[in-house]
């Protein structure tokens, strides 16, 4: 292999990895995006570089200038070392639910972090509403708002989607993912459809989300809750407009924590949950398509970075979630 200087180069690029249980439960090839490869371990690398390149590119992010964010988490971890690479500083405003492993995270990589209370959209507080207000009163500074930036899905329909057709030589029968900003659904799809028409595009929505209604009978409309970060959308966001969406599933954490599980105990996988749920979604496709046929989807992040959470005894128990015999054991 040849050597770079470019650390940003790093980002992308990711292996697609033949998933042995899904495929067996199913009777499809499943294949999963290694999105946790990226150098911030999460999917959002590849947004928030685009994000930044593109600012740079209209020019409005000059040298020393600060790049502000509402995120769940990977997007901060994302923009925060494609800003230090690039010599600029962060700001990260998040909801104080999110994991403590991505505060520390983004602590410990040098972002200025703004915890406030988890709020609905329609709230001011919201950390969408907050990361905006103070980029709008930092000198120098830019406000990423990957939600309805589409630097965020072109970062998808140039790197994922092409990727994803090359290592699948052009043989694709769907692919599916949840939403969280709908950058990954939307840009893959478009990426894939511009490819082959014929491709089907799924959306795995997890319980609390709005999506599923949307694109199932037109109307915005919740119900339930999931506990899995980063996912979950209550709007139509810039990014997820004009998206090619053909059929949807909602997915329960416990069916996204079985996949998990397995992948963990059976395939060495340690994945956070929204991969659990996309993956349990890429077996309802493959189901829906039919024997034989080949399916993508993205395994988002690392388990390590919920290791207080998901892969905690306490944090399961409190929240009425089936424990692993391997952490009943302890
Ligand atoms: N999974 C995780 C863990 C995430 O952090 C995100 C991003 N919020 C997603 C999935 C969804 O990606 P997107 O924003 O592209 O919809």
């Amino acid at each position: 292999m040849q050597t770079t200087s470019d650390t940003l180069a790093l980002i992308g690029n990711t292996p697609l990895v033949r998933l042995k249980g899904p495929s067996e439960e199913s009777g499809c090839d499943i294949y999963g995006k290694c999105e946790f490869v990226n150098p911030g371990a999460s999917v959002k690398d590849r947004a928030a570089l685009f994000i930044v390149e593109d600012a740079e590119a209209k020019g409005q992010l000059a040298p020393g200038g600060t790049i502000v964010e509402g995120t769940a988490g990977n997007t901060g971890i994302g923009l925060a070392l494609v800003a230090n690479a690039k010599g600029y500083k962060t700001i990260i405003v998040m909801p104080e639910t999110q994991s403590r492993e991505k505060m520390d995270t983004l602590r410990a990589l040098g972002a200025e972090l703004v915890l406030v209370p988890a709020a609905p959209y329609s709230n001011p507080g919201h950390f969408v509403h907050t990361s905006r207000r103070i980029a709008e009163e930092t000198h120098n500074a830019i406000w990423a708002n990957q939600f309805d930036n589409i630097a965020n899905r072109r970062a998808h329909i140039h790197g994922t989607a092409e990727e994803i057709w090359t290592q699948m030589e052009g043989k694709i029968d769907g692919f599916t993912c949840a939403v969280g900003t709908g950058g990954t659904l939307a840009g893959v799809g478009l990426g894939l459809k511009a490819k082959d028409e014929s491709v089907t595009i799924a959306l795995s929505d997890p319980y609390g989300a709005a999506l599923y209604e949307y694109y199932a009978c037109g109307e915005l409309k919740s119900e339930g809750n999931s506990v899995a970060e980063g996912i979950g959308q209550g709007r139509i966001t810039a990014n997820l407009e004009g998206a090619p969406i053909d059929t949807q599933f909602r997915i329960s954490d416990e069916e996204g924590l079985t996949w998990v599980r397995r992948l963990l105990a059976e395939e060495g996988l340690c994945l956070g949950l929204s991969s659990g749920i996309n993956v349990a979604g890429a077996i309802r496709l493959a189901k829906a398509l039919g024997p034989g046929k080949r399916i993508a989807t993205i395994l988002c992040d690392t388990g390590f970075r919920y290791l207080s959470t998901l892969y905690n005894r306490e944090w399961l128990e409190a929240k009425g979630l089936p424990v692993p015999a391997w952490l009943a054991a302890r």
